[in-house]
């Protein structure tokens, strides 16, 4: 919708009609008739029911810069092409992880090679 609507003067009718236009936008959004207040009293601070917030901006005036509705459930547009910029380069050499599974396998060398005798039979 237009949300220059809201920024006229508070008692023109375009006004008014943007107030309704928000309420009406915020009403669909809200959780049990109840939405946070942007008059310039309650800056969204401030709950009350749909009706009651609707007297308030027509009596206080429209909060000034909230153009994104995002507290009343509005996505925020995006300005850029998402994309992930923190893709990290971690990489593990093979001998890294060969050393590892050594490690916790409990494999060295020395099982490795060949027993000694030490056992020595005598009659
Ligand atoms: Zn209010």
């Amino acid at each position: 919708m237009d949300k220059n609507l809201i920024k006229a003067h508070i008692t023109s009718e375009t006004f008014k009609e943007g107030v309704k236009s928000f309420i009406e936008f915020a009403r669909a959004r809200s959780i049990r008739g109840v939405i946070a207040c942007p008059c310039l009293r309650c800056c969204n601070v401030k709950h009350w029911d749909v009706g009651t917030c609707h007297g308030h901006i027509l009596r206080y005036g429209f909060l000034p810069g909230y153009t994104n509705w995002s507290v009343h459930g509005e996505t925020s547009e995006p300005l850029q092409p998402s994309r992930p910029s923190f893709v990290q380069n971690t990489t593990f050499g093979d001998d890294e992880i060969r050393s590892l599974v050594h490690d916790a396998l409990g494999l060295t060398d020395e099982n490795v090679g060949e027993s000694s005798p030490k056992s020595h039979r005598r009659g």
